[in-house]
């Protein structure tokens, strides 16, 4: 981070005319908000902006200004490709053309790979729209009201709420920085976070009713029936994972969400002074000390086994 090459990477950004901005598939708060945050600054400064995300942006997150114009791949000629909070090359799956060299990796995942030519990567922030803003008052960017919105938005999901154990006075400095620029923080908290669906509460309820707990582990599937029972629409957890830790005594809450295509997307959510990051790892996901996932090959009662004994392997240490 210290080492960043800011007066190179400026003078890149400068001569660039046509920017890509991209992010992970299955996005969240902070991949959509580092791609419009990063798209309204660039945007602003005269450039023209091309963004993608995979997997277009989720229903939680259609409100914020530009996300109808994120694409589902980068489409044409670009002058620099800027991938944002994604661990690896792989993660922005589709998005990007396989063989396109990717300029520019902006993120905050301890996990990171380095796989970009140039690499800002800060562990310790709380979102990558946290590194975003100083990325932006680094290269002289102008940071408008739609790109406040963003880079919020991403600070909200990623401390769900303001409420994860890396919470800083400095990332609630930065929230404050932010509703200065106009973003409106009520709005934002509620349209990102709280407000869902019937479908969605309902698809809560399938996940709920078959919750399973094993001292300080507690773990539930969704399958691809539940979705099909309540109609709701999406191939995620509608969140329930960030629910299922707050059961008390809670050390890691897990989710098994079955896919059609045959593999199971697992959550992890620990408590702090645990860190699920690694148990993701070894199953080729990545993430966070708190947070981590991975999209694992089999059916769902397999990968389950598999996934239960790894998690009960990371906490048997901590059992006296
Ligand atoms: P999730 O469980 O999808 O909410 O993700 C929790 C954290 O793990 C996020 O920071 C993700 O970026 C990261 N993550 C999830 N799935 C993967 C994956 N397949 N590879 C790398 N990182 C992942
Ligand atoms: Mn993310
Ligand atoms: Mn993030």
């Amino acid at each position: 981070m210290r080492e960043f090459p800011w007066g190179e990477v400026r003078q890149a950004l400068r001569v660039a005319q046509r920017v890509a901005v991209v992010s992970h598939v299955r996005p969240d708060g902070d991949a959509v908000g580092s791609v419009l945050g990063l798209g309204w600054a660039l945007r602003a400064a005269g450039k023209q902006v091309s963004l993608a995300l995979a997997d277009g942006v989720p229903l939680n997150l259609r409100h914020l200004p530009g996300a109808e114009d994120i694409a589902p791949q980068v489409a044409g000629e670009v002058d620099w490709i800027i991938v944002v909070d994604a661990s690896d090359r792989g993660r922005v799956g589709t998005a990007l053309p396989a063989e396109a060299v990717v300029d520019l990796n902006i993120d905050h995942h301890k996990t990171n790979t380095a796989y970009a030519r140039y690499n800002l990567v800060n562990p310790e922030a709380v979102s990558t729209t946290a590194v975003l803003v100083e990325f932006i008052a680094e290269m002289g960017l102008p940071l408008p009201q739609e790109a406040a919105e963003a880079l919020l938005t991403g600070l909200i999901t990623d401390t769900i709420g303001f409420r994860t154990a890396n919470m800083s006075p400095q990332a609630l400095r930065l929230a404050a920085d932010l509703m200065e620029k106009g973003a409106d923080l009520s709005t934002l908290y509620f349209k990102a976070l709280v407000e869902r669906t019937y479908e969605a509460l309902r698809y809560w309820g399938a996940g709920l009713s078959r919750l399973q707990r094993e001292g300080p582990l507690v773990w539930t599937a969704l399958t691809l029936a539940d979705r099909e029972a309540v109609g709701y629409p999406g191939n995620d957890d509608a969140d329930l994972v960030n629910l299922l830790n707050a059961v008390q005594g809670t050390l890691i809450a897990v989710i098994f969400i079955e896919q059609s295509d045959g593999t199971v997307k697992v959550s992890w959510r620990a408590c702090p002074g645990v860190d699920v990051s690694g148990v993701a790892l070894q199953f080729g996901g990545g993430g966070h000390a708190p947070a981590a996932g991975a999209t694992i090959p089999g059916p769902l009662s397999e990968v389950q086994e598999r996934v239960l004994a790894a998690t009960r392997r990371l906490l048997a240490p901590q059992e006296v």
